[in-house]
């Protein structure tokens, strides 16, 4: 006897697809089928033909660093509203200057433990040289593997996170002790020329009047070379120190291209974009305004479809929201704070204007949603994939289901750029690990059934280390 089955679906893995059932007994996927004769359970689902992928492995967002609210609320209610997205791990950004994470991890897995919807893991924010040195302990102890630097960003112009900008030295530190360990850390890098921007800012903001007015003059003033720039510095320290290098969000049709020479040079690289880099562009109908602030900035129309080709090209491999929970509105383009969620549309915008317009297959979709990110961050064959013995993290899609992005339905007490704008393909039902957490478009799971995934050293097997090959 299983515990769920979910029958009459439309099964897409990383590696296939077809017709049939999959079952699920306590936390894992235990059998799966092509044929209409699935083991009976304590819960069936009827998926009625709709799609069936492995849960979204969400690996970028940014949760308490808005004073909105407290850390510990946005992490419950956002971890919430994922499961809207089909989301089942979240990863978080976390950023200290003042501590050493060593001091602060236990307390902050303690703190979030009994109020995440869904899995959760964390990135560290590198902000000093100490914090270099602790990680190899941050591996061993929370098997914390993945560094972030504002290595570009944020300067002495516009810097309301209180980032710290690292240099040449505290880049290579880190890469060097990422390297160190084993498997390697992964060292994430904000790519935009800080001192290029600061000076952008100011003339296109005191010298210009202002630029062309809205995202357009945000876009000039942080202009696509800036990040270009700053992605090939970072790549010549990947490549002297060996170091596993990720770019979250790249925005710039010349991305793909500099992945492109990394591999040709044996760099190891992956590069993530986001949703809003793939539907919005800072001119009309796409540009939604002062609201659509964020870094780097939303491009013209041919950045975004160089990143679309970059994607079927296999350069830009995973997806990440950059989330950020934040009440916008009323500001000018100078005033505004950057960010935005995102993890609701997450997979509405891969669907409606990946599959529905640029002919994608799903498949696509599963493999830089699901499968490499979980691959990126040493998650996989855990999560990912729809395999025997992976953990029983699922999504139900309804293809055709065409929706408007209104502030009910993304469930939302955050500002909502994409309020208005309708897309085509949206999840309707999400499993955690055996739990249904969302059914219908409602939120039906508990605060407290996420788990920290990076821990090591629970009752499960450890994930098999395969991720390998996603570092070419
Ligand atoms: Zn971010």
């Amino acid at each position: 006897m299983m515990d769920l089955v979910l029958k009459n679906a439309r099964v897409v893995t990383p590696f296939k697809e077809f017709n049939g059932w999959v079952a699920v007994r306590g936390e894992r996927i235990a059998a799966m089928g092509d044929n209409d004769d699935p083991p009976r359970a304590e819960r069936v689902i009827d998926c009625q033909g709709k799609a069936l992928i492995p849960g979204v492995v969400e690996p970028h967002t940014h949760l308490g660093v808005s004073g909105r609210a407290t850390h510990a609320e946005e992490v419950q209610s956002e971890t919430a509203v994922a499961t809207l997205g089909g989301i089942t791990v979240v990863f978080e950004h976390l950023r200290r200057k003042d501590n050493l994470y060593r001091e602060i991890m236990p307390s902050i897995i303690d703190e979030v433990s009994p109020i995440l919807h869904v899995d959760f893991g964390f990135h560290l924010g590198i902000t000093k040289h100490e914090h270099c040195a602790e990680i190899p302990e941050c591996a061993e102890r929370w098997g914390l593997r993945s560094y972030k630097l504002n290595i570009g960003g944020y300067g002495k112009e516009q810097n309301p996170y209180k980032a710290v900008v690292a240099d040449n030295a505290l880049i290579y530190d880190c890469m060097v002790n990422a390297a160190s360990i084993t498997p390697q850390g992964i060292v994430m890098t904000h790519c935009e020329d800080v001192a290029l921007v600061d000076h952008f800012i100011r003339v296109v903001r005191d010298e210009r009047g202002g630029g062309s007015g809205g995202l357009k003059s945000w876009n000039e003033a942080r202009p696509p070379f800036c990040e270009d720039l700053d992605m090939r510095r970072a790549a010549r320290l990947a490549k002297l120190t060996g170091a596993k290098w990720y770019v979250p969000h790249t925005t710039i049709d010349t991305g793909p291209g500099i992945a492109a020479d990394c591999y040709r040079e044996g760099t190891q690289v992956v590069l993530e974009t986001c949703p809003q880099y793939l539907y919005l562009t800072c001119e009309d109908p796409y540009q939604v305004g002062a609201l659509g602030k964020v870094n780097p900035p939303i491009r013209p129309r041919e950045h975004v479809e160089a990143i679309w080709e970059g994607i079927k090209n296999g350069l830009v491999r995973v997806i990440g929201t950059d989330h950020v929970p934040l009440e916008k509105g009323g500001k000018s383009i100078w005033e505004e704070l950057p960010g935005f969620l995102g993890m609701q549309v997450l997979l509405p915008i891969m669907i409606s204007e990946g599959i529905h317009k640029r002919g994608l297959t799903l498949r696509q979709v599963v493999e830089i949603c699901c499968y490499n990110p979980a691959r990126t961050f040493y998650l996989y064959p855990r999560k990912g994939t729809i395999e025997v013995g992976s953990d029983a993290d699922l999504t139900l899609i309804d293809m055709e289901l065409e929706a408007e992005c209104s502030d009910e339905w993304l469930q939302t007490k955050v500002t909502n750029v994409y309020k208005g704008i309708r897309f085509k393909g949206w999840p309707v039902v999400t499993v955690c690990r055996g739990s249904v957490v969302m059914e219908n478009r409602e939120i039906v799971g508990k605060p407290g059934w996420g788990k920290c995934v990076q821990l090591p050293g629970d009752d499960r097997e450890p994930a098999l280390d395969l991720s390998e090959a996603i570092w070419r």
